[in-house]
């Protein structure tokens, strides 16, 4: 059974995408901790990020790496913070959360609301940043 991850991916499950390249996909958490909170994933279904092989690994930050860059031009922040947790969906990911301050990275805060505008906006904002 494919992860939710994958449905997303193959365009089952709807997503604000934000980028996506032959092994990688970068789309809004549906939950964000912070305006622009986005997660970066292989395409190729692993659970355990340190289960991938070392080439996907390295692809998957570089990635991640261009997509936060558009994120800090897209949304006001000092820097991108990067977490990686997998406690809910098995199919491995990166959160890259755009930072004030360092409690902004805590899971437990509570989650943001936006409309499906805004989200639409916030993910046209941070694509129309991103360098492939
Ligand atoms: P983790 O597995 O790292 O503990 O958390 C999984 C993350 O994926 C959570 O932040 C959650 O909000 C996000 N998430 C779970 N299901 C969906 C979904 O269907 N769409 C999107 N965009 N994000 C999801």
């Amino acid at each position: 059974m494919p992860t939710i991850f994958s449905r997303i991916i193959n365009g089952e499950i709807p997503s604000y995408k934000i980028a996506e390249d032959e092994h990688y996909f970068a789309f809004l958490d549906i939950n964000p901790i912070k305006k622009g909170h986005t997660l970066v994933i292989p395409k190729v279904e692993t659970d355990y990020i340190f289960e991938l092989d070392d080439q996907t690994l390295s692809g998957l930050m570089l990635f991640a790496k261009k997509t936060g860059l558009a994120i800090e031009k897209a949304v006001p922040c000092k820097r991108i913070g990067i977490a990686v947790m997998g406690m809910e969906v098995p199919h491995a990911h990166i959160h890259l959360v755009p930072l004030e301050n360092e409690g902004d990275l805590n899971f437990k805060n509570p989650k943001l609301k936006f409309t499906p505008e805004e989200m639409n906006t916030i993910a046209e904002d941070i694509r129309s940043n991103f360098i492939l």
